[in-house]
């Protein structure tokens, strides 16, 4: 019997209808765990580097781990994973969605869905139990995510479905269009909804009454017992129950420096408490809500009492998007901020490469780089809450202006030939709203080599922010409390190899990143002990952080057959070279000349190239890679010759 996992793979082909059930045996379970694991595994395998992003070669895969759907707290989650139509080049792709989906995918029976091929028409997946179907989605096809969602469910004839669904967005191929689920759950980052729309496919319903099989019930449910009891003793854990991820902007802003105003020109503002969590929570929280298992229940849902939206819902924002769609574009009025969110959600689009596509021109435009000629008129001035609401809609619908924004902030630059030095972009993706000069230097190097460019979400080197809050910690794992300072270079390159590879082991199984490096109630050890409890093997913390490496040095190998290394490997200008100019690090820079060869070191990455040494691979049981990354790393040596020529 097994257990924890299906041991199943679904895998659809939506040009020729075919449906197959493939098995997931032992060896490669145990070698990627599952999630993010399984999914970059079967990336780097089928999808390789001349496959276009958009074309029917690419495939979009859904992943869920040994504890999706099970009681381990904070363990539903799913990863998305495809080539990404964002980055320059396009490269590797995924994104982390909390809600009810992968529960269900499990419950019916899968660990993975691989959807391959396009589809000669709009359709959706209905995925119940054993049973797969191809339906006709001409009918919903334009409709925003709530109306598609509702449409599915009614349709189907049951409130219970859980459904990833695209909106116009996707639909249009808007480069950042993300997939949702329970209709606010988003799949935010790297353009997952426009790989999904170039399939013509429209949502994935999913319905499953199986169950997950646990090896050793009894100390399974102890050790999840033991767990909820320490998140609900822990801070940092009452504190996103209590303001969500608004809890940030008063320290980013007052203490820290790091609040991204108007597109990362500065680090704070004067009245930046508006978007306090305290003054959300007491004026527009409608109730929490929590992903499957969880009983953290950051998310927020939100209401506008009065003016202008008075009256509208949405579910969110969460911090990163309250900051793109307010802040960076000059906007600080909450109500706003929340009436943005709902459209972006509604829309179906990544709202950090939205704001981050809208910012850029906004600065552009300040400094005289475009003009009425180039936006059809428009007058991007910064904080005009009507032009943002209209550029939203526009860049969904691509219509005009907003077609050229669609593409993201860098290719809008490469159209039109200005404005390169303030796309806040790595490897072509926009940045999330974190300005390394305030938010640490771990995060920086995260930033420069991240696995899918400008994100906070490579490693998550929380460590750096919240670790001082729990006595010791920081020093156990580093040997050094120094490293607690945010701004010392001090075993930097070390806490962001650590956090990378946790954070690929929690997206692998699939557990929730405030669990293990936000908050750092959940321990490697409490991971190893679910994981060997759940699946009946026997797993250590040493094995599984070695397991999250892997994983990591597989997602940078995708990267480096694409000649993508160490020229690339580099944070935006402003971060590097303008010092932050006020606030409470006035004068800093990410010192990234310094940071980034050590990281290369301690990871055991080739110096001149940032590919990895085929030794490293090797021990990272990864050397059937080796020979072939071998035959790029000589190209990408070429790529250095032809940059200094
Ligand atoms: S902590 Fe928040 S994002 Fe994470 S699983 Fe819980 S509700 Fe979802």
């Amino acid at each position: 019997m097994l257990y924890g996992w299906t041991g199943k793979r679904l895998r659809v082909d939506l040009s020729t209808g075919s449906v197959k059930v493939e098995e997931i045996d032992g060896t490669y379970r145990e070698k990627w765990l599952g999630g993010r694991g399984f999914n970059s595994a079967l990336l780097y395998r089928e999808v390789g580097p001349d496959v276009e992003p958009l074309a029917p070669e690419n495939k979009l895969i859904f992943g869920v781990g040994p504890l999706t759907g099970t009681f381990a707290p904070s363990s539903g989650r799913t990863t998305v994973t495809a080539k990404s139509p964002m980055g320059s080049p396009p490269g590797f792709g995924d994104s982390n969605m909390g809600g009810h989906w992968g529960p269900e995918l499990k419950y019916a029976g899968y660990d993975q869905l691989v959807i391959q091929g396009k589809a000669a028409h709009p359709v959706y997946l209905w995925i119940e139990d054993g049973r797969v179907e191809i339906r006709d989605a001409r009918h919903i096809w334009g409709k925003l995510v709530p109306e598609a969602d509702a449409i599915i469910k009614e349709e189907l004839g049951n409130a219970d479905i859980h459904v990833a669904v695209i909106g116009p967005a996707g639909e249009n191929l808007v480069r950042f269009a993300c997939i949702l689920n329970d209709v606010y759950r988003a799949a935010g980052r790297s353009g997952m909804g426009a790989v999904m729309g170039s399939k013509n496919l429209k949502a994935v319903a999913v319905r499953g009454t199986g169950a997950v099989s646990i090896a050793r019930p009894d100390e399974f449910y102890s050790i999840c017992a033991g767990i909820r009891e320490r998140l609900r003793k822990d801070l940092m854990v009452q504190m996103l129950y209590d303001q969500g991820t608004w809890l940030l902007t008063m320290p980013a802003n007052y203490e820290q420096g790091w609040f991204c105003w108007r597109n990362f020109q500065k680090g704070n503002h004067p009245d930046a408490r508006l978007l306090s969590g305290e003054n959300h929570r007491d004026n527009y929280l409608a109730h929490r809500e929590g992903c499957f298992a969880c009983p953290i229940s950051c998310g927020r849902f939100s209401r506008i009492p009065g003016g202008r939206y008075a009256g509208e819902t949405t579910g969110g924002p969460e911090y990163e998007t309250l900051t793109a769609i307010g802040p960076r574009v000059g906007l600080l009025d909450p109500e706003a901020v929340i009436h943005n969110n709902k459209l972006v959600n509604e829309l179906g689009m990544d709202s950090c490469s939205c704001g981050g596509a809208i910012a850029w021109a906004m600065e552009c435009w300040e400094k005289g780089l475009l003009s009425g000629e180039d936006t059809g008129g428009l007058a991007l001035n910064w904080g005009d809450q009507e032009l943002v609401d209209k550029l939203i809609k526009m860049i969904a619908r691509r219509e005009g202006f907003g077609n050229i924004l669609a593409e993201g902030s860098y290719r809008a630059a490469e159209h039109f030939g200005r404005g390169q030095d303030y796309t806040m972009t790595i490897k072509g993706h926009d940045m999330s709203q974190d300005d390394p000069r305030g938010l640490g230097f771990a995060f920086g190097i995260g930033f420069a080599t991240g696995r899918r460019g400008g994100d906070h979400l490579q490693g998550l080197p929380c460590l750096e922010l919240t670790g001082a809050f729990y006595p010791g910690l920081v020093k156990k794992i580093l040997g050094t409390d120094e490293a607690e300072d945010r701004l010392s270079p001090v075993k930097k390159p070390e806490m962001e190899r650590y956090q990378e590879d946790l954070k690929a082991v929690g997206d692998s199984l699939t557990q929730c990143t405030f669990t293990h490096s936000w908050s750092f109630a959940v321990q490697p050890e409490d991971m190893a002990r679910l994981l060997s409890a759940a699946a009946g093997i026997d797993c250590d913390a040493e094995e599984l952080l070695k397991t999250g490496g892997r994983i990591v040095h597989l997602e940078r190998a995708y990267w480096n057959r694409l000649l993508v290394g160490r020229l690339e490997d580099k944070n935006p200008k402003r971060f590097t070279r303008e010092p932050m100019p006020d606030g409470p690090n006035k004068g800093t820079v990410f010192p990234e000349d310094e940071l980034i060869p050590r990281y290369y070191e301690v990871r055991g990455w080739d110096g001149e190239t940032g590919f990895p040494l085929p030794e490293v691979l090797k021990d990272y049981d990864l050397g059937d890679i080796a020979d072939e990354l071998e035959i790029y790393r000589k190209k990408y040596l070429d790529k250095i010759k032809m940059s200094q020529s």
